[in-house]
This record gives structure tokens, sequence and C-alpha cells, in this order.
């Protein structure tokens, strides 16, 4: 893939942007959001840039998945109180704007997130 094409997510991955990183494993990494919208707003993205999204990661991987799901109730449990909201926006229409799958964990460390 070209250059101009990576996703801001690759960059972020190959390490060319700087982020706040909370987790890093062999095909998964985490890391806060830069516009947080809840106390706990963390996004778990695989490193793989082959999928656009969780309806083509579901059907390509589902394992690496599940392996994402699963890295979300270990990062809520350390960074929040243990529940937590899983988003994964799908679609532009949606309000997808980067098209590198990834999941957003929204949390409250002390219980508790507004409705909506
Ligand atoms: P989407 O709207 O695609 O579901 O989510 C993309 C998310 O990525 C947004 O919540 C946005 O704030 C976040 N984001 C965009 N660019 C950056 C960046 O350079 N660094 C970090 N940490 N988050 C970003």
């Amino acid at each position: 893939m070209e250059t101009g094409e990576r996703s801001i997510f690759s960059r972020i991955i190959a390490g060319e942007i700087p982020a706040d990183v909370v987790y890093d494993s062999e095909r998964i990494i985490a890391f806060r959001d830069i516009a947080p919208k809840a106390p706990v707003h963390l996004l778990v993205v695989p490193k793989t840039e082959q999928y656009r999204d969780v309806v083509e990661l579901a059907a390509g991987d589902p394992a690496l998945l599940a392996e994402l799901v699963a890295t979300a109730q270990k990062l809520a449990d350390e960074h929040a109180d243990g529940d937590f909201r899983l988003i994964f926006n799908t679609g532009a229409g949606a309000g997808q704007t980067v098209f590198h799958v990834h999941a957003h964990i929204l949390g409250s460390p002390d219980g508790g997130l507004e409705e909506g």
C-alpha cells in the first residue's frame, strides 16, 4: 500500500505518529482516543490494515475479532470499573471516519456512564 493510502492508525502502529498507547501485543494495539467522549475512551485496533470494518473482520478473521473483544474486557478491567460500551462505527453514514477496523471502549473508573 502506498504511504498516502495508509490509515492514521497504521501510522500510529508504525510509530510515525505519537499516541498514548495502553496495550501492545503481536496483533492488537490500544491507545487513548485523541478526542475522548467518556472518562475512559480507548481505541482497540488490530494491527493488520486488511479489514476496513468489523463486518470484514468477522468474516475474514473471527479469532482476531474474539481476541479484540477479550482485550477490550481486560482494558476495561484495568482502566474502568470493568463495565464498558464497545462500539464499532460501521460506514461513513454511521460516523466511521477511519477505515481501519477499530473498537471504541467507553467506560468510567467510578461506575456509570451517562445515558445515550
Ligand atoms: P471512527 O469515527 O472512525 O469510529 O473513530 C475514529 C476515532 O479516532 C475518533 O474517535 C477520533 O477521535 C480518533 N482519532 C482520529 N485521529 C486520531 C489520532 O491521530 N490519534 C488518536 N489517538 N485518535 C485519533
